[in-house]
């Protein structure tokens, strides 16, 4: 078993029979080991350090459909909000005085936020945020959109291909939504120029584990800068209600495995991670993430905005919630850094 953690971290090569075998077989013993190569490898090509990005939830309206989400177009529950530029640029203040030099502007796929708005939205952050990198997490777009967002500042943007393999999607997404546009969208978002994020939710209806094998061998090939990968959480008012969460272990095996398939990789230990174990955060920075993202949303909305139930919602402000992460992981022998902390490869 720890033959085939060597062969990950040598970067030689593996097929699919032998990462399914890996994975079902995997013993606490192996997973240690798992765990501490994967830190290693993130130590190698970054350094004891993790990047924190300001993620910034701007609206909950949203014109898809997903079954697992609670922000979907059918759940008459969900208290919408969107927040104007003003209130936008209010959270970027107030994060860049924090530190913050990443701004994640996420959100529902919301018909009034055009291109036109968006664009405007990127270019005033970056005029007055020249040396921060924006992030946009605003779903499927067409190639001209997303080149426009780019041209008007927009560094990375995060769109998670939710499952590798279509028979699987289709059990996640209605018919309107395909995986092959998903792929498009992310094969023209690196063509753009992007640092781009894809990633997939662990333990998802219907996941089998040989979709996640799918999923990893799908990253290998896209090659993302950046990996957003988390439990899946059910929430209440969705088709998804009665389905069981995905578990710790299996997002913590999944971490250390794209950490190790894709050394460079910029990987978040996920709020969704967080709201299922107390200590979520500092076991996903224990398996090779190095990234986290604190949210910078006004606390008004931090609750609307609610993908999943039991989110760990930090009532504290993100300047202060920073504060305690920075004691949290020095235990850990971690330390925050104030950068951008792009790719290596943009370096
Ligand atoms: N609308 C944008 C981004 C918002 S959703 C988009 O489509 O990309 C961000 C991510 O949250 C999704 O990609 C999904 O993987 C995750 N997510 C949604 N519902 C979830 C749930 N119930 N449990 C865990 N993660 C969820």
């Amino acid at each position: 078993m720890k033959q085939f953690v060597d062969k990950l971290f040598n970067n030689q090569e593996f097929n699919k029979k032998e990462l399914l075998e890996f994975i079902n077989k995997i013993d606490e013993e192996t997973k240690d080991y798992l765990f501490e190569q994967a830190c290693k490898k993130r130590d190698e090509v970054y350094g004891r350090v993790v990047f924190f990005r300001g993620l910034i939830e701007f609206t909950n309206y949203c014109k898809s459909n997903c079954y697992y989400c609670g922000i979907r177009r059918s759940n008459n529950n969900a208290d919408r909000y969107r927040l104007s530029l003003n209130e936008l640029l209010k959270c970027c203040d107030y994060g860049y005085k924090a530190g913050f030099r990443t701004f994640v502007l996420q959100g529902g796929e919301d018909a009034y936020f055009t291109d036109n708005k968006i664009k405007e939205i990127v270019s005033v952050i970056k005029d007055k945020y020249p040396e921060c990198a924006i992030t946009l997490s605003i779903g499927e777009k067409s190639y001209e959109s997303y080149k426009m967002f780019f041209d008007a500042g927009a560094d990375r943007f995060l769109l998670r291909h939710e499952t590798a393999q279509a028979a699987h999607y289709k059990k996640l997404h209605p018919s309107e939504q395909t995986l092959e546009n998903r792929k498009k969208c992310l094969y023209n978002l690196k063509e753009i120029g992007y640092q781009v994020g894809a990633g997939f939710m662990v333990g998802s209806p219907y996941q089998k584990l040989e979709n996640m094998v799918e999923d990893l061998m799908f990253l290998k090939e896209l090659s993302p800068h950046m990996v957003g990968l988390g439990p899946f959480i059910p929430h209440v008012d969705t088709p998804f209600k009665d389905m069981k969460a995905g578990s710790v272990d299996m997002t913590l095996i999944m971490l250390a495995l794209v950490r190790l398939i894709l050394p460079e990789v910029l990987l978040p230990a996920t709020t969704a991670l967080n709201s299922i174990h107390e200590k979520g955060r500092e076991l996903g920075l224990k398996a090779g993430a190095n990234v986290i993202m604190p949210n910078l949303s006004p606390k008004e909305v931090r609750e609307k905005y609610t993908l999943y139930n039991n989110k760990n919602i930090s009532g504290l402000e993100a300047a202060e919630y920073k504060e305690a992460i920075t004691k949290e992981i020095a235990k850990i022998g971690l330390k925050l850094v104030v950068d951008r902390g792009d790719h290596v490869s943009m370096k």
